[in-house]
């Protein structure tokens, strides 16, 4: 048995994979401490109403300006998930996105509604979307002009798989306090229609993987077609992600895709420069 135990032990930790867990230790331990030392950054990408042009919407995507570069989300995300670390994190995004929609809104003419990504892992705190936790996050924005509605969430298939009466419970409190709820990444986990039916959800994200390959004739077209006629039976409205060319513009329009995010319309950017290039100042617009 010691023997078997021996070789397994050696089957086990290669050179290779003790270099993985240190590196994992090791990120670990720096994200521990990327909230205290300031290094998360909200980026912010337009999201664009189809039938005007108009931007309507953003997404507030999360940045680690690591001191050796900056990580992208889904290099750090999964392993804050894993620990729990997200709970801070997720919590911070929320603080700053409400701090920095709050200061948009005395400057400039927008009633833009930002998304916040949110991870299942956040539904599992106690004391997430409690009373407590939305006077804390959210209290300062409110006395200060935020409107609720200028919030949206953004929960995955996952969440709702998973969903017990307390997860249910808590996004019914997001939709109580005026915050509108997206279903992301649509079209990619174990979509089951009956959550559609289930839940409440304001919102469909169809993911980049059906949009990216959009073309007159492909199965990816009648795919994204049939999303947009059944949500918008439900009364569920239409984000394309990931659109990246003019002909996926244009075919979205075609079938009737209310909202567009993508490269075509501009990258996830930090907040100076989404505002420099997408809002317009208050005292520029007529107030008659
Ligand atoms: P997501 O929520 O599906 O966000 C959309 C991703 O697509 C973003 O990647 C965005 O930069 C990228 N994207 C947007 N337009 C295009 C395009 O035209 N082409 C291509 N190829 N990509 C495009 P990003 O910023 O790397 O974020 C990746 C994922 O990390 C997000 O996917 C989300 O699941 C997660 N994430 C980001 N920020 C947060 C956060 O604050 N909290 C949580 N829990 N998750 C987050
Ligand atoms: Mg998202
Ligand atoms: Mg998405
Ligand atoms: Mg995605």
């Amino acid at each position: 048995a010691a023997k078997a135990e021996g070789r397994n032990r050696f089957h086990y930790f290669t050179p290779e994979m003790e270099a993985a867990a240190q590196r994992r230790r090791r990120m670990l331990n720096e994200l521990r401490e990327a909230i205290k030392l300031q290094q998360f950054e909200v980026y912010y990408q337009p999201i664009i109403d189809l039938s005007t042009g108009k931007i309507v919407k953003a997404e507030a995507l999360l940045r680690w300006n690591h001191p050796k570069g900056q990580v992208p989300p889904l290099d750090f995300i999964p392993l804050a998930e894993e620990t729990g670390l997200i709970v801070d994190i997720g919590n911070w995004v929320f603080a700053e996105v409400v701090r920095q929609v709050s200061v948009w809104k005395g400057y400039f003419d927008t009633d833009l509604q930002v998304g916040i990504n949110t991870s299942p892992a956040q539904y599992l705190d106690e004391n997430f979307c409690e009373p407590d936790w939305f006077g804390n996050i959210m209290g300062n924005g409110l006395a200060s002009g935020l409107n609720p509605a200028n919030l949206c969430i953004e929960i995955t298939e996952s969440l709702l798989m998973e969903a017990g009466s307390s997860i249910t419970d808590k996004l019914l409190q997001f939709r109580d306090h005026g915050i509108e709820v997206a279903l992301d990444d649509f079209g990619t986990g174990y979509s089951s229609l009956s959550y559609l039916k289930q839940f409440d959800i304001d919102y469909l994200k169809i993911d980049q993987s059906f949009v990216s390959n959009l073309s007159p004739a492909s199965q990816d077209l009648v795919l994204c077609e049939a999303i947009i006629v059944m949500a918008h039976k439900l009364g569920i409205r239409v984000i394309a992600e990931g659109v990246e060319t003019e002909e996926q513009r244009q075919l979205l329009t075609a079938i009737e895709c209310d909202y567009c995010q993508g490269y075509l319309f501009g990258r996830p950017m930090p907040a100076k420069e989404f505002s420099d290039q997408w809002l317009i100042p208050s005292h520029l617009i007529d107030q008659d």
